[in-house]
């Protein structure tokens, strides 16, 4: 098991010590309502408080799940925001002397959106590429959600006093309770398309926090919701909380190699995929029911879920484009790298057997004249003896560029056929173009005067063979390759550093030692 080396000596008490000190507090507030409330609201505020710190303190030294705590500090933040303002409304009213009964107001609103960032979790599996443009639309297409739930099942629209019935206490403790048991459920789905070992300890870790907080709070409020005074009860209010707060201190650092182990998930794609079409279908479904009570909000909500939708449509076109020209790209500079010698730059020898083949049939087809030079330098291996390999690469590549800036035409193809030699493929040029190439090509490299003492001279010179076929004829320019081979050979048997040409059946002389 990977564990990180903590030592949780002392937030094992943090929970005992926290819930201790609570009923304390609600002891010596026994017989004063009002600061038996406060007791409640404190410690509920202060242990959101725990778990939004250490929800930002995961995030921090996140490696993959940073998403995952971010949107859960979230969460937690929207949770607390919503308990500060109810504790603020209900002390308010009690101070007043006219306590409020339990009824639906905009913070409950506010606490149901304080699971919009799971729902929004569960639309994003790890583990996939996601745009963050998607998650932004997303975002608010779940924020649309939650307000049109609410609506829906109180008719009351939150921030305006549009309340066509007054909601009973029970039914939003009814309300309560199932949204957090339709909450284990998506958390339990998302625990299947965990896609890595993290994200599969983060959802475990959630579920069971969720199943507690469920248990307890479902117990609390069937047992105490609607007492007027704060009962001892309240202390289940903070457990889940605490309970979270020791899950979390025990989970196990994320590290590189955990975050990547990736498991296959096929329930991970599918929610990848038809999280557009879900989110989407039930704003749909929403806002038409909506719109039978209050027509021009449902209108509004429909029209704005068209045009998320379009939107994500658009990114989705965009971003698909953009990663079908760079493919493309990618694929051409792979292409190109795969017919390019590393070293010297030219044409590789796949490249060469490619263009000699295409060159050849044209030239046969239109029964024009092909030439083949076939270069190879002359003592190389004195060279790399005497002055080490790295020098012999420079001369390659010195060599190359001499070799490439002699070629007269856009047409004409250099490459390196092998080790220090070179082919040069000449099409459309007759035995004397081809003789002209070959001296120029002489002349640069030896003005390059790269040093290697041998029998053949001082400097590093070339041997080259010269092959001509005025009419080819035939399939293949293997003739042509041979041909070239058989004069580069003979350039060589003949004392180097000079050319010869094939003539049919024989090789003769060209005189351009
Ligand atoms: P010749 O005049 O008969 O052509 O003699 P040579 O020494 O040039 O020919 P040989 O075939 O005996 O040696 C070729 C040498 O080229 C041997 C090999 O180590 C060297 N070589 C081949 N490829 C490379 C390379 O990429 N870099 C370097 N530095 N040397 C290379
Ligand atoms: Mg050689
Ligand atoms: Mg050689």
């Amino acid at each position: 098991m990977l564990r990180q080396p903590f030592r949780p000596r002392y937030s094992v008490l943090l929970a005992p010590g926290l819930i201790g000190l609570e009923a304390l507090g609600l002891m010596a507030a026994r017989n004063d309502v009002m600061r038996g409330w406060t007791v409640t609201f404190l410690f509920l505020v202060a242990t959101d408080l725990i778990v939004l710190t250490l929800c930002c303190w995961r995030a921090q030294r996140a490696v993959s799940l940073q998403r995952h705590w971010v949107l859960l500090a979230i969460s937690v933040l929207m949770g607390a925001i919503a308990l500060v303002l109810r504790g603020w409304i209900y002390l308010s009213s009690l101070s007043a002397g006219q306590p409020t009964p339990l009824q639906v107001d905009y913070t409950d609103f506010l606490m149901i959106l304080d699971y919009v960032p799971t729902v929004i979790l569960l639309s994003h599996p790890s583990g996939k590429p996601y745009l963050r443009s998607f998650l932004w639309i997303d975002s608010i297409q779940a924020v649309i959600i939650a307000y049109l739930v609410f609506v829906t099942l109180f008719d009351v629209v939150p921030f305006t006093y549009m309340a066509r019935h007054p909601v009973s206490g029970d039914a939003l403790i009814d309300f309560y309770n199932n949204v957090d048991i339709a909450m284990c459920a998506i958390l339990v789905l998302r625990l299947f398309a965990a896609t890595t070992e993290d994200e599969r300890r983060f959802y475990r870790l959630f579920c069971w926090y969720m199943f507690v907080d469920t248990v307890l709070i479902a117990l609390h409020n069937k047992i105490a919701g609607q007492l007027p005074y704060a009962s001892y009860y309240e202390l289940l209010g903070v457990v889940p909380n605490l309970f979270f707060c020791i899950l979390v201190l025990h989970l196990p650092r994320e590290r590189a190699d955990t975050a990547k182990a990736r498991f296959p998930n096929n329930f991970a794609d599918f929610l990848n995929i038809a999280s557009p079409v879900i989110f989407t279908t039930a704003l749909l479904l929403m806002s038409i029911q909506i719109a039978r009570h209050y027509f021009d909000f449902g209108a509004s909500v429909l029209v704005a879920v068209f045009v998320l939708y379009g939107l994500r449509v658009t990114v989705l076109q965009r971003n698909y484009e953009t990663a079908q020209r760079d493919l493309q790209q990618a694929r051409d500079r792979l292409e190109a790298l795969s017919l390019t010698d590393a070293l010297t730059g030219l044409a590789n020898r796949r490249a060469f057997d490619r263009t000699l083949e295409t060159e050849w049939l044209r030239a046969v087809r239109a029964n024009r004249a092909l030439s083949l030079l076939m270069i190879d330098i002359d003592h190389f291996k004195a060279l790399n003896d005497r002055y080490g390999h790295q020098a012999g690469d420079r001369c390659l590549a010195e060599f190359a560029q001499a070799l490439r800036a002699a070629l007269p035409r856009r047409t004409d193809l250099l490459a390196r056929y092998g080790g220090e030699e070179f082919a040069a493929i000449l099409p459309d040029t007759d035995r004397l173009g081809a003789n002209i190439v070959a001296r120029t090509m002489q002349e640069s490299v030896n003005q390059l005067r790269i040093e290697n003492r041998t029998s053949t001279g001082r400097y590093a010179s070339i041997s080259i063979g010269i092959a001509t076929f005025d009419s080819p004829q035939g399939d293949t320019g293997g003739f042509l390759l041979q041909a070239a081979d058989r004069a580069l050979y003979a350039a060589k048997e003949k004392g180097r550093n000079r050319i010869e040409a094939y003539v049919e059946d024989d090789v003769f002389d060209t005189g351009l030692s």
